[in-house]
């Protein structure tokens, strides 16, 4: 599936995100931009092995960045860094060229500019960011991101089991410490408090 046209692509992101928003209208647009610097035409098709996208918010763009790339967390191809920032990188595993997408904090204050009259700030939004062009809404920087093979999607690697615990651990996530063979649990980053 080529890419589709920004009202398209707002029918599919409002189907996976339960709503259509400001937040996701930006990360279509975001989405779009990203892929299309890169020269990747079929995102979710014929280039879907392609694309890795590391996005560093976990907001309403975020999912309206999926449904653009087709990169799903289940497939190993989307990358959460939570930095708390409206940005994306794009990584063309084939070229091998990666561009970072940033929505411009001044966007918000263009979209007042444009609409004035739109007394409803996501409403307002939405009308601004699908008419504004990328530059007004977006800087962009091409960086290059070392990707591990661990990371990789069809990464292939042995499961080890953890010595403390007992669970299964993939993708080269053990901590070896001292000889013994931990979870990162286990190892000290327990985001769970077990009862
Ligand atoms: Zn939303
Ligand atoms: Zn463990």
């Amino acid at each position: 599936m080529p890419l589709l046209s920004l009202p398209e692509y707002e029918v599919l992101a409002a189907e996976a995100h339960g709503h259509l928003c400001a937040g996701q209208i930006l990360g279509l647009r975001l989405a779009m931009h990203g892929v299309q610097l890169l020269g990747i035409e079929d995102p979710k098709g014929a280039d879907r092995k392609r694309l890795i996208t590391y996005v560093e918010i976990d907001r309403c763009a975020t999912d309206a960045i999926a449904v653009v790339t087709g990169c799903r967390l289940g497939k190993r191809a989307l990358k959460f860094v939570d930095f708390g920032k409206v940005a994306a990188t794009f990584c063309d595993l084939r070229t091998p060229r990666a561009v970072r997408v940033v929505a411009l904090e001044s966007a918000r204050d263009r979209a007042r500019q444009l609409y004035p009259e739109i007394a409803e700030k996501n409403h307002q939004q939405m009308r601004a960011y699908r008419e504004m062009p990328d530059d007004e809404l977006f800087s962009r920087e091409w960086v290059r991101v070392e990707i591990p093979p661990q990371d990789l999607p069809g990464f292939k690697g042995a499961r080890v089991v953890c010595e403390e615990c007992g669970e299964a651990i993939s993708f080269g996530r053990e901590v070896v410490r001292e000889g013994q063979t931990l979870c990162r649990a286990c190892a000290g980053e327990r985001y769970y408090r077990p009862l």
